[in-house]
C-alpha cells in the first residue's frame, strides 16, 4: 500500500469523495480519531484472537449482494473450509463486526447456534471435532459495512461528466478491517489455500477482484454475478472488490515463447469530468505494467500468480493497495505502479507473519521501485530514487523499522519507519552483502518454499541473507539488530592526517561515532573511504567495529580530498578534518593508557596515555571500591601524541588518601579505552 498526494487533476474526481466525508477528514483529526477506534481492536490483534487456535483456514467462498439502490446496503453468505488442530473442538470464533447481523450459520450442512460481540461471531459446532478433520462453516449475514483503518469499505461515487454521480464501491481491509464486512480470521498469520469472490449487483457495473473471472451471469432481474475465482493463498486483507461502472483494458504479459498472462485494468470510462483520470491514462501505462512484470521476474523469479492474472482496479483512495493479482490505484503512475506491483512478490506472495514485520511488505515495496528505475534506466535512476525518496525523512523520526505499538495504522504504516527507513535498510544490506551476494538473497528469499505462498519474519528474511552470503548463521545479527530493530544512525566523525614520504603519502583515519541513543550505541558498518587527488581516485572499504579505530593506507599520489560514505550507501551524519603532519609515526598507532610510574608511589605519580587523534579525553581515579576519588583531565579536547597527568595522593579535595589500590580510566571521546590499577603507600 502507498498513499500518494493528490495532485490537482485528481482533485477533481477525489474531492467529491472527501465532500462525503466528515470535514475533520481534511482537517487531519481523521488520524486522532482512528488511533482512539483501533487502540482497542488492534491491542486484540497483536495475537489471534481467542477461539482461533483450534483451526487453520483452507478455503473461503464469499457469495455477496451489493445494492446501492435505494440505500446502500451488502447481504449473502461466507463458506470457510478448515483444519481442525485439535481434538474435541466444540466452538470458535471469527471476526466480524457487530454492525453486520448475523442471520443464520450452518455447520457441515446443520443450523447451528452462535452469537454476536462487538468484532467476533462465536459459533458453536454441530458436534465435538476432532483434530485433521475438516470443518465448513457458512455464515449467512446482511448489513451496512462500517469503515476502519484507511477506509475498509467505501460506498461512494464518481461524477459522470454531465455532473451525475455513479455509484463506486470499493475495500481496502488492510490492517484489520476484512471483519468490517465479511466473517474470517482476520489474521495475516493464516492464509487459506483459495478463495472465490463472488459479487452480484447492478448488471451496469463491473467487479474487479482475485484471480479469474471465471464467469459473469445475467440474472435476467437487471443484475449479473461476476464470479472470481483464485487459487493461490492468500490472507484475509488482500481479499478485495471495486466495483461501478468501468471501462476494461487488457493487455498480455509474454513470459515465454508460448505463454502470455492477461494484464487486466478496471478504470473509469470516458463519462467522466475533464482531467479525470480514466481508462485512457490505464491504456497509456500498460506498457509500463509490462515492463515493471518483466523487471521483477528479472530479479526474484516469475511473476507469482502466473497462472491467473495482473491487473489495477481504479479506486477512490489516495493512493494504492496492492490487492493480490489486482491492485487497487487511484491513478496510473509508474512509480506507484512499481510499488504495488512489487508487493506481489512481497507482501502478497510472502506476506509479514504479524504486522510488526510489516517492513517485509513496505520496505521491500519501497526499495523495489528503486531497483526498478535501476533496471530501467541505470544507475542514475537507482541513485535517484534512493537519495530522493528512501534516504529521506527519516533521520528526525524517533523508533524502530520494527513495530513495537500497532494500536494505530499511522504506527503500523509510518511512512518515515517502515517505508523509508525500512527501504534503506536494503540499500544499506546490498553494500554489506555486495550485489551479486544481495541479489542472489533477495531472489532465494522470493523462491524459499517456507515463504513463498506463505508468510515471514524479519529473522527468515535474515537467516535467508545469511546463507546466500555463505557467512553462516548469525552473521548479519549485528545488521539487523541496529538497522531493524534498533534506533537512529550513526554520526560519524574522522580525522585524517598524512605524511608524505620519498615516493608516497601515509594516510591514518580514526573513526568515531555517536548515535544519540543506547539502542545501540554503535553502528558496525562497512564504510567506504574515498581517496581523491590529481592522478588519484580510490575508495577503500573498512570495516568499522570499535570507537576510536584506526585505519592506515598508503597511497602513491597525493590525496588532496577524502570522503567518508561519498555514494550514500549508509544513512548517517558525517563531519572530520584532514591534516598534513611532518611526521606520522611521531603519533601513536592506537589510543592507549599506560602504565604510571612510579608505581608503587608517594605521594605522586606520572600517568602517560597516548591518543591516535584528537580526542575529547576524561581521565578518572576511582578507589578499590569503585568510588569516584578525582577527575584528572576533565573532557579536554586534545591533540593527537602522546600526553601525560600527575596524580597526588596527598590532596585529593585537600585530604590525603588512605594507603592502598586505586584504579585510573581513560575515556577519548566518550568511549572507555582502558582502566588501569596503581598502588599508593603513605
Ligand atoms: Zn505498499
Amino acid at each position: 500500500m502507498r498513499r500518494i498526494l493528490l495532485a490537482a487533476s485528481l482533485l477533481l474526481c477525489v474531492q467529491f469523495i472527501l465532500a462525503q466525508e466528515s470535514d475533520s477528514y481534511l482537517k487531519g483529526e481523521f488520524r486522532a480519531q482512528e488511533a482512539r477506534k483501533y487502540q482497542m481492536l488492534a491491542k486484540q490483534y497483536s495475537t489471534l484472537t481467542p477461539g482461533q487456535e483450534g483451526f487453520d483456514v483452507t478455503y473461503y467462498k464469499l457469495d455477496l449482494n451489493l445494492s446501492v439502490n435505494p440505500t446502500n446496503y451488502l447481504s449473502g453468505s461466507v463458506l470457510m473450509v478448515a483444519k481442525v488442530l485439535n481434538d474435541n473442538l466444540g466452538s470458535i470464533v471469527l471476526d466480524l463486526m457487530r454492525a453486520m447481523t448475523v442471520d443464520t450459520v450452518v455447520v457441515g450442512g446443520v443450523p447451528v447456534n452462535f452469537s454476536q460481540q462487538s468484532s467476533t461471531l462465536t459459533i458453536t459446532l454441530n458436534r465435538l471435532y476432532a483434530k485433521n478433520e475438516m470443518l465448513s462453516v457458512r455464515v449467512v449475514y446482511e448489513g451496512v459495512p462500517g469503515s476502519s483503518g484507511f477506509g475498509s469499505f467505501a460506498f461512494l461515487t464518481h461524477a459522470t461528466a454531465s455532473g451525475s454521480a455513479v455509484p463506486w464501491v470499493w475495500s481496502l481491509s488492510e490492517p484489520y478491517g476484512a471483519k468490517d464486512w465479511w466473517p474470517c480470521k482476520d489474521h495475516p498469520g493464516d492464509k487459506a489455500d483459495s478463495v472465490d469472490v463472488w459479487v452480484t449487483c447492478d448488471s451496469r457495473f463491473k467487479v474487479g477482484s482475485e484471480g479469474k473471472l471465471v464467469a459473469v451471469i445475467d440474472n435476467g432481474n437487471g443484475t449479473m454475478t461476476h464470479r472470481w475465482q483464485h487459487r493461490y493463498p492468500i490472507a484475509t486483507y488482500l481479499v478485495s472488490i471495486a466495483v461501478t461502472d468501468y471501462s476494461e483494458i487488457s493487455g498480455w504479459f509474454k513470459y515465454s515463447q508460448s505463454d502470455s498472462m492477461q494484464v487486466l485494468d478496471y478504470a473509469l470510462g470516458t463519462n467522466v469530468p475533464q482531467g479525470t483520470t480514466n481508462i485512457a491514462s490505464a491504456a497509456a501505462s500498460m506498457s509500463t505494467t509490462l515492463s515493471i512484470l518483466q523487471i521483477y521476474s528479472d530479479l526474484f523469479g516469475l511473476y507469482p500468480f502466473i497462472r491467473e492474472k495482473y491487473g489495477f482496479s481504479q479506486f477512490g483512495w489516495g493512493g494504492g493497495m496492492e490487492h493480490q493479482t489486482m491492485t487497487s490505484i487511484v491513478n496510473f503512475g509508474e512509480s506507484l505502479q512499481a510499488h504495488e506491483t512489487a508487493h506481489q512478490w512481497f507482501g502478497d506472495m510472502i506476506t509479514t507473519r504479524t504486522w510488526p514485520h510489516i517492513w517485509l511488505n513496505e520496505g521491500f515495496a519501497t526499495y523495489c521501485v528503486a531497483l526498478y528505475y535501476e533496471r530501467k534506466s541505470g544507475p542514475t535512476g537507482y541513485w535517484n530514487e534512493v537519495n530522493n525518496n528512501i534516504l529521506s525523512g527519516i533521520k528526525g523520526t524517533p523508533g524502530s523499522v520494527y513495530v513495537t505499538d500497532t494500536s494505530t495504522v499511522a504506527q503500523v504504516f509510518s511512512t518515515a519507519l517502515v517505508y523509508h527507513k525500512g527501504g534503506t535498510a536494503l540499500h544499506m544490506l546490498r553494500h554489506v552483502l555486495g550485489d551479486s551476494l544481495f541479489f542472489k538473497a533477495m531472489r532465494q528469499y522470493a523462491q524459499d518454499p517456507r515463504f513463498r505462498f506463505a508468510t515471514a519474519s524479519t529473522e527468515d528474511f535474515q537467516s535467508v541473507c545469511e546463507a546466500a552470503s555463505g557467512k553462516g548463521t548469525g552473521s548479519l545479527d549485528y545488521f539487523f539488530k541496529e538497522w531493524i530493530y534498533g534506533e537512529k544512525y550513526p554520526s560519524y566523525q574522522y580525522q585524517v592526517a598524512k605524511q608524505k614520504n620519498d615516493s608516497s603519502f601515509t594516510v591514518r583515519v580514526t573513526l568515531n561515532q555517536t548515535t544519540g541513543t543506547s539502542n545501540p550505541s554503535f553502528f558496525q558498518m562497512p564504510v567506504d573511504f574515498r581517496f581523491a587527488g590529481s592522478g588519484l581516485d580510490t575508495i577503500i572499504t573498512v570495516f568499522n567495529s570499535s570507537q576510536n579505530q584506526v585505519f592506515t593506507f598508503n597511497l602513491r599520489r597525493d590525496p588532496t580530498t577524502f570522503q567518508l560514505d561519498p555514494n550514500n550507501w549508509i544513512l548517517k551524519d558525517v563531519s572530520g578534518t584532514m591534516v598534513n603532519v611532518d611526521k606520522l609515526s611521531a603519533l601513536p598507532n592506537e589510543f592507549a593508557l599506560l602504565q604510571n610510574y612510579p608505581n608503587p608511589f608517594n605521594p605522586s605519580t606520572i600517568i602517560p596515555y597516548d591518543l591516535a587523534a584528537p580526542a575529547v579525553v576524561r581521565i578518572e581515579v576511582y578507589n578499590a571500591l569503585g568510588a569516584l576519588m578525582e577527575v584528572l583531565v576533565d573532557n579536554r579536547m586534545l591533540d593527537a601524541g602522546r600526553h601525560q597527568v600527575q596524580f597526588n595522593g596527598t590532596t585529593v579535595a585537600g585530604v590525603s588518601l588512605p594507603s592502598g589500590v586505586y584504579y585510573y580510566r581513560l575515556k577519548a571521546s566518550g568511549t572507555i579505552i582502558q582502566t588501569r590499577k596503581m598502588v599508593y603507600i603513605r
